[in-house]
């Protein structure tokens, strides 16, 4: 496994264990989730923001055209007026032009 690949393995890991840590049984209708804050402390370290195209492309192996929410694997459910379920953030909604350092293609 490359270092990459296991670092972005370890923090899937890490934020899927606190996920499931912070809402335990937590079963939200998608329509009463609030959306995600870029300020919220857990995006903060997944370096989530709700617009892509802002990212510092040396962070990045491709653009915010190729790499962003609606095209990631993480995402659940329906396109709900541009705002997405994540597995990454449980119980929030993230920008569908939006991005985080744990983007991974769909496959
Ligand atoms: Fe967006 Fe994917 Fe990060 Fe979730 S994991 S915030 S869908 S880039």
């Amino acid at each position: 496994m490359s270092k990459i690949a296991r670092r972005k393995f370890i923090q899937l890991s890490a934020v899927a264990a606190a996920g499931v840590l912070v809402q335990p049984g937590r079963s939200a209708q998608a329509g009463d989730m609030p959306k995600l804050s870029e300020d919220d402390p857990m995006a903060m370290g997944m370096k989530y923001t709700h617009d892509a195209s802002t990212v510092d492309p040396a962070s990045r192996a491709n653009s915010a055209e190729v790499q962003n929410c609606a095209n990631c694997a993480l995402v659940q459910g329906e396109d709900q007026g541009g705002w997405l379920q994540c597995q990454i953030f449980p119980g929030k909604l993230v920008n569908a032009k939006g991005w985080c350092s744990v983007w991974a293609p769909k496959s």
